[in-house]
């Protein structure tokens, strides 16, 4: 049986007090080594609750001294390294937003490398759409003399399945290039809301892809200062790592996972059926204007061709390219006569009102 190292702890380090007592609950708990606190908070959008900063460094290395816990720390500034070590933190990460800039990790990883060289880095998944960045990180770090591991939250694309999209291909391809590495998984990020953490662990647990787990946890969740939505109390993330322990079988295909993504993906087609179909009333009216006519042979056979193309390019049949974009075309087509008859018969009344209307005023 597998026994996954967790992180946990609360996605911001609030009140010396609260955390204490959230520390010790949770050295209970098997498996729990580490306690992570967000003490800089990197906020998307300003005014956020920002964290505590560096008053909240010798509360942590108070609770990681009492309850045997290493603290994990987010650094996002070579000056966060520099007050870390001052207080002993034993595991610092690089988080979704950092891992985006270069420059900024060449920084980050320059001072590690020079105050803690031995240390081992957790390393999140970019927050931005681009695995290279990810790569290209962990490649930085290694330049440096770094230990890696990494730690995968979710991806923000334009419409996730959950808070982030689960790009599992991601986690693979890292553990291919790097395959030493131990990868976390972070569902507190990638869900975002406590029953989805709950409900999607046998489904991740079976793509059995994960070392370990960062979990943010709270004493009283609805009342943290941020991410009150999925952190988990310490008595939820029991149930959590029992659930990881319970046996199940991992070639057994995930059916409903595989089945929730392609329900995903049917929305998103329909919404842009739907978008498109939008813009081609548009061109109706602009077709209608300019006297264009509503069926251009050049137009279509310019379309099939080009979709063909990128069918190729994407690896789909050529043949059901051409069907469903010949079937896509006649609707914009018919949905493009139908717009311009209806135009046209409210213009009709439109013109009879306004008739009977001046030859009333003229009675
Ligand atoms: C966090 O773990 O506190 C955090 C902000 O996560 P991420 O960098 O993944 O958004
Ligand atoms: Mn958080």
């Amino acid at each position: 049986m597998k026994t996954p190292h967790i992180i946990a702890g609360p996605c911001s380090f609030e009140s010396d007090n609260e955390m204490f007592k959230l520390a010790e609950q949770l050295s209970l708990l098997p498996n729990v080594k580490t306690f992570r606190a967000g003490i800089w908070k990197p906020r998307t959008l300003p005014g956020a609750f920002e964290g505590r900063g560096a008053s909240a460094l010798p509360a942590l290395e108070a609770i990681q001294n009492k309850y045997n816990l290493e603290a994990a720390v987010e650094v996002s500034l070579p000056e966060h390294v520099e007050a870390c070590m001052k207080y002993n933190i034993k595991k610092l990460w690089i988080g979704a937003r950092s891992v985006c800039s270069p420059d900024l990790l060449e920084a980050l990883f320059k001072k590690i490398s020079e105050r803690n060289p031995a240390s081992t880095l957790l390393i999140k998944n970019p927050y931005a759409c681009d695995l290279q960045l990810w790569i290209g990180a962990t490649l930085r770090a290694q330049k440096h003399g770094l230990q890696v591991e990494h730690c995968f939250r979710g991806v923000k694309t334009e419409k996730p399945l959950f808070r982030n999209a689960p790009l599992w291909s991601w986690v693979r391809e890292i553990k291919k290039q790097f395959p030493q590495t131990k990868m976390y998984l972070d569902p507190s990020h990638l869900y975002g809301k406590r029953e989805v953490i709950m409900s999607e662990i046998k489904n991740f647990k079976r793509l059995d892809l994960f070392d370990a787990y960062m979990v943010e946890t709270h004493l009283f969740p609805e009342r943290a200062l941020t991410d009150a939505t999925q952190q988990l109390t310490p008595q939820e993330l029991a149930r959590f790592i029992a659930a990881l322990h319970e046996s199940y079988d991992k070639d057994a295909v995930d059916l409903l996972t595989l089945r929730k993504h392609i329900d995903h993906i049917d929305q998103c087609i329909l919404e842009q059926f739907k978008l498109r179909q939008d813009i081609s009333k548009q061109v109706a009216h602009s077709k209608r204007r300019s006297g264009h006519p509503v069926y251009d042979k050049k137009r279509f056979d310019e379309l099939l061709s080009t979709r063909t193309l990128m069918a190729k390019k994407v690896g789909l049949s050529l043949s059901f390219t051409k069907e469903i974009f010949t079937k896509i075309h006649d609707e914009s087509v018919s949905r493009q006569i139908t717009e311009l008859l209806q135009t046209r018969n409210n213009q009709r009344t439109g013109k009879i009102e306004n008739e009977k209307d001046s030859k009333i005023q003229r009675i």
